[in-house]
């Protein structure tokens, strides 16, 4: 190989990196900004609990109680090691707590948020889609449309696609009108469908990951515009 051939490998092999190192310098970029750090407050609420177990799964033996607590510890590590300061109104699947337990404790820590985590039931076990629900509309409007956009990006249980949809509605809870911060209920996915129900079993708990990261980017876009 002549000099100048050999410079010309060089200069290619240099010219590669540089361009490995700036494409990994621009995706950290923008990697930081879509999901910047939290300096945010919020209230995580598994929906149930305790004597109150929520919408049944029987053929997987799936109780919304304890999937709904599932989720929020998920959630809450994921926005914790963003930033944000995070409450849950229980810690415990033994824990039983009226509306007003939960609106009393979320008020009381003067966080930015409260985010009610559920699942929905349906006597079909095709039934499944995704909403939010909001209490007062100008209170929690926003916060349930933000939290709805993030929740439309899961993956259909049947693994086509992203999971089905029903726009954000107003639904007259405690939780949501007596709180006295922009509030939503998370209908994340339907636990009485039997493909979510395969999915919500599986003991790697990627599906209650998918949900809890969903709710982070939803959450955190509500923080970071408001
Ligand atoms: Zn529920």
């Amino acid at each position: 190989m002549t000099y100048t051939g050999l410079f010309r490998v060089w200069a290619t092999v240099l010219v590669a990196i540089l361009a490995a190192i700036l494409l990994s310098m621009a995706a950290f970029t923008t990697g930081a900004r879509a999901q910047p750090p939290c300096s945010g407050k919020v209230v995580l609420d598994p929906g149930h609990g305790g004597t109150d177990s929520g919408a049944v799964n029987t053929k997987y033996r799936l109780t919304e109680k304890e999937q709904t607590l599932d989720v929020a510890y998920k959630l809450k590590a994921l926005l914790v090691d963003d930033g944000c300061t995070v409450y849950m109104t229980r810690t415990s699947n033994s824990q039983t707590l009226s509306n007003n337990d939960r609106y009393t404790y979320a008020n009381s820590t003067g966080a930015n948020v409260l985010v009610s985590i559920h699942m929905n039931g349906s006597t079909n076990p095709s039934t499944d889609y995704t909403t939010t629900l909001f209490g007062k509309w100008r209170k929690d409007k926003d916060l349930a449309n933000t939290v709805f956009r993030s929740l439309w990006t899961l993956p259909a249980a049947n693994g086509t696609g992203t999971i089905a949809t029903r726009k954000p509605y107003s639904f007259a809870s405690g939780v949501l009108l007596k709180s006295n911060m922009p509030a939503t209920i998370a209908e994340t996915v339907f636990i009485t469908n039997d493909r979510e129900g395969e999915l919500l079993s599986n003991n790697t708990g990627t599906r209650q990951q998918q949900i809890a990261q969903a709710l982070r980017v939803g959450i955190e876009d509500f923080l970071t515009t408001h």
